[in-house]
């Protein structure tokens, strides 16, 4: 977890004003690991820790992160969208029980004999989900 100090200039390097709130959800997110988020999930990490946010603020912050490029849109999991601290390209496995998704590294993965594309369209980002369930 980044001090106080670093999630501010952090945010300031961002350009964002390092409110109390920012600089809360900021030390939640930006650790040595990467991680995978939704306003809901961190909603419920902030109240466990007896800190008080309103919900919609929780997801204000998450889309300003994401909108000065703190923060990757991954996924929409059972309508829930998940940001993502890793902003490298790489591909995802996603707990289909859990909605959980864990980072798979772009270079572990090699894809072949990918469809002609359609008419007047060329490849903008190709990112790989393998959904995958506990073996029962
Ligand atoms: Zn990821």
């Amino acid at each position: 977890m980044l001090n106080k100090q670093e999630i501010i200039k952090l945010l300031q390097k961002a350009g964002l004003r390092p409110t109390r709130q920012r600089v809360l959800v900021g030390r939640l997110l930006f650790g040595p690991n990467h991680t995978h988020v939704s306003a809901e999930s961190l909603y419920l990490t902030i109240q466990k820790q007896g800190q008080k946010m309103a919900l919609a603020t929780v997801y204000n912050c998450l889309n300003q992160f994401h909108k000065v490029g703190l923060l990757k849109k991954v996924h929409v999991v059972r309508d829930v969208i998940i940001f993502d601290t890793n902003l490298s390209y790489h591909h995802h496995f996603l707990n289909v029980d859990t909605g959980e998704l864990m980072d798979i590294d772009d270079s572990t993965i090699s894809i072949a004999g990918l469809p002609k594309l359609p008419d007047g369209f060329e490849t903008e980002s190709m990112e790989l989900t393998i959904r995958v369930k506990p073996q029962r």
